[in-house]
């Protein structure tokens, strides 16, 4: 077998040909499970012809703290960008759904877990400045560990600073639409991806704010079945919709029109 062509899917064991998962927005054919993306496949998915624009592509982070664990960050900044042709773990798209202008964030997990630091942080709220400055509506696709612990107390005030952003979108009346994939933790999902006028997560996504083994180590029970995943968070009022990646674009682009009293 040639490896570039078959893969396993982790979730139903199946060997399966490459080009059927691809052809199928990255979802397993055989038991729906959804495969983690790119964020530039994310985009791709989500424009009209897969066509965007990138902006702000000239942000680069900083090692503030010159910080060191096992490994430099600076050289690890230095692998994530070689890996990922990416700056940081987010990209900015901005293009039309459905004919309706939009910009569209993605997070890249391959980029340290989607952690956010400054300058996910930043590009975040040039985006919802953009957004008001141009009446446009903003989605945000989370796919993110969490705040990055290299840059310390700058990744931590990312919380503060986008909800601020987001605020002043509110205040403004601009549509935000937030989408959370797997997995989607930390306080990522404690600050902008919780807060949008709708919040829908892809199925069977991870979404927390500890993780449950830690949650399990502290209060010393076991945690239910499916807990924490997108179909539990929305049978308990966390999430307003889960929805299949095929279905993901329709489903926006009428959130969108809805949100902007467009005709359907
Ligand atoms: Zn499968």
């Amino acid at each position: 077998m040639n490896d570039n062509l078959w893969t396993r899917c982790n979730n139903c064991q199946r060997i399966l040909y490459k080009q059927d998962i691809l052809d199928n927005c990255s979802v397993c054919p055989a038991c729906n499970f959804h495969f983690r993306i790119s964020s530039a496949e994310r985009l791709r998915l989500l424009f009209d012809d897969g066509l965007y624009e990138l902006l702000d592509q000239g942000i680069f982070p900083v090692d503030f703290l010159g910080f060191e664990d096992s490994q430099k960050y600076a050289k690890r900044l230095e692998d994530s960008q070689a890996k990922s042709g990416l700056p940081d773990a987010i990209q900015t798209g901005r293009g039309t759904m459905g004919g309706i202008p939009v910009l569209v964030l993605s997070m890249e997990f391959g980029f340290m877990g989607g952690s956010v630091a400054s300058v996910v942080g930043e590009k975040i709220t040039r985006a919802c400045e953009r957004a008001i400055a141009q009446r446009c509506p903003l989605i945000i696709v989370s796919c993110s560990g969490g705040m990055r612990m290299q840059e310390g107390m700058m990744s931590l005030m990312q919380m503060m600073k986008t909800s601020a952003a987001l605020a002043r979108m509110e205040e403004e009346k601009i549509p935000y639409i937030s989408v959370l994939a797997d997995p989607t933790t930390g306080g990522t999902t404690a600050s902008f991806a919780m807060l949008g006028d709708i919040n829908v997560a892809e199925p069977q996504a991870l979404i927390g704010f500890a993780g449950p083994r830690v949650i399990e180590q502290t209060i010393k029970e076991k945690l239910p079945k499916g807990f924490q995943r997108s179909e539990f968070l929305l049978s308990h009022g966390m999430l307003d919709d889960v929805i299949e990646r095929k279905n993901l674009r329709n489903y926006l682009i009428r959130a969108l029109r809805l949100f902007l009293n467009k005709p359907q």
